[in-house]
């Protein structure tokens, strides 16, 4: 069974006269990265929400493990949260700059109840930031610190601190300058390889998406208008 999926999922936001996704189907297998690509406006983002949990669709289903998405259920909401993470655009924006990296990293786990003093935490932090390949000091230092490229990895490392299998990434490198993007898309790589973590990855870039996504569906006006192996896909005219 799939992953995690859309079925005929259609999005219309509050007072909008159309959907911003119109009966889409896709699903993500384990292992399978999927890149989900399109211009702006092709209703990328509202998918990635929808994936998240953060909103509900409008009609259709999101599936996990082959189930409706319940959360309504706290267990099953808890267990959702663990295991689905996301990374946003911009680390300039996602990252609370009052707050300390330890503190940032350990904050998907402190909402799923582990409290802040326990040596789990600390080593999952710990664990975490060496997984991005910042060293310990990271932990003590505030996001201004940091250059874009060292941020982004901060967000991932928060993403990866509850050991998801999941990774949704929304234009994960598009913020950062062309050089570090390079050093974000390998450190993703070795993500998928080391830890077997299945990326969902929002993209116009489609290099990004070549390198790191096995699969890709491409969205326009909010339809899906076609998906395949990312290589076939982009050698279509
Ligand atoms: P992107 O293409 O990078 O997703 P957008 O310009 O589409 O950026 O959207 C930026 C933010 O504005 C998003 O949070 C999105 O939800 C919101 N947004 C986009 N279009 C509308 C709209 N028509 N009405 C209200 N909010 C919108
Ligand atoms: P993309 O991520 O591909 O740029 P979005 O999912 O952000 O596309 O947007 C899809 C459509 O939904 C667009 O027409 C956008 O203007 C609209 N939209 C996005 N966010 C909002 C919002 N918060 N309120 C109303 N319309 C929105």
């Amino acid at each position: 069974t799939p992953l995690l999926g859309l079925e005929g999922v259609s999005y219309r936001y509050r007072g909008a006269t159309a959907d911003a996704l119109d009966g889409v189907t896709l699903t993500v297998e384990r292992g399978v990265s999927l890149g989900i690509v399109g211009e702006s406006g092709s209703g990328k983002s509202t998918a990635l929400s929808l994936l998240l949990g953060l909103v509900r669709p409008t009609a259709g289903r999101v599936v996990v493990d082959g189930e409706a998405l319940n959360l309504a259920d706290r267990r099953r909401r808890r267990e959702f949260r663990r295991r689905v993470q996301v990374v946003y655009q911009d680390p300039y924006s996602s990252l609370d700059p009052r707050q300390r990296v330890d503190r940032i990293v350990s904050e998907p786990l402190v909402s799923l109840g582990l409290s802040r003093g326990r040596v789990a935490l600390r080593s999952a932090v710990a664990k975490a930031l060496a997984d991005v390949d910042l060293d310990g000091d990271a932990a003590r230092r505030y996001p201004h610190e940091f250059s874009g490229g060292q941020r982004q990895r901060i967000a991932i490392a928060r993403a990866l601190v509850t050991g998801p299998s999941v990774l949704l990434a929304d234009e994960p490198v598009s913020a950062l300058d062309l050089s570090t993007r390079l050093g974000v898309i390998a450190l993703l790589e070795r993500l998928k390889q080391e830890k077997g973590l299945t990326v969902v990855m929002v993209s116009h870039d489609v290099s990004a998406v070549a390198a790191l996504c096995e699969r890709i569906v491409v969205l326009k006006d909010g339809r899906l208008v076609e998906r395949g192996a990312t290589r076939e896909v982009l050698d279509r005219p």
